[in-house]
């Protein structure tokens, strides 16, 4: 196993690791509205078997042999720098959500806007976060399948659960959040062009 995969199986459990800490903080909090579709439940089993099982079978078996690649030998270190900007902003965009976290469209009891820490001026900093450990994953896991199909499943969850989300947050916390849209990006912070004149 090359150090970069070993890189990638840490950064894996540190990734999971979070996810477990805050799941296990919110479980008892009562939830008020539950949106989970058939098409929501289709992105999470897209989601979750490319970014975790199929590394998995390329680390440990050589199942997907076929579909190997190799990449310059920078390109890999390139994926650790951001594999570490994607812990660092997974955490963060988890320790801001705080008790409003979910990891499906929920909203819980005494729910309340976050705007503070990352989501001060991105409204998606948990999904920026997936997109760059989902690039990481190609640049360090050099194969067609086990690198890049969680770019392909992050991309579609993304394209297709965020404006169901903005939309459930809109009716929910109404022109507060409305307000909140005006200032932010949606995965990039929003550039204020002052107009003096
Ligand atoms: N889309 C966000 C959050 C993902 S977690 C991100 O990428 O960072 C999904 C849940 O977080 C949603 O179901 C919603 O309940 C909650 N949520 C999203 N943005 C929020 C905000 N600014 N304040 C409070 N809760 C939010």
């Amino acid at each position: 196993m090359q150090p970069w995969n070993i890189a990638f199986l840490i950064g894996f459990i540190a990734y999971l690791t979070i996810r477990g800490v805050f799941a296990r903080r919110t479980k008892a909090n009562q939830l008020v509205v539950r949106r989970v579709d058939a098409l929501e439940k289709a992105l999470l089993a897209l989601v979750i078997p490319t970014s975790s099982l199929l590394p998995l079978l390329y680390l440990f078996t050589p199942w997907l042999a076929f579909a190997d690649y190799r990449l310059p030998a920078i390109a890999p270190w390139c994926g650790v720098a951001l594999m570490l900007a994607a812990i660092w902003l997974f955490w963060r965009s988890h320790a801001d959500l705080g008790q409003n976290w979910s990891v499906t469209l929920e909203l819980r009891k005494g729910h309340q806007l976050v705007r503070h820490g990352v989501y001060r001026s991105i409204r998606h900093p948990m999904y920026a976060s997936i997109f760059l450990w989902s690039l990481a994953q190609g640049l360090m896991l050099q194969n067609w399948l086990a690198g890049w199909s969680a770019f392909v499943t992050s991309s579609l969850m993304y394209l297709l659960r965020t404006p169901r989300e903005e939309q459930m947050m809109c009716e929910f916390l109404g022109q507060e959040y409305r307000d909140y849209m005006r200032v932010t990006g949606r995965l990039f912070p929003r550039i204020h062009i002052k107009n003096d004149s």
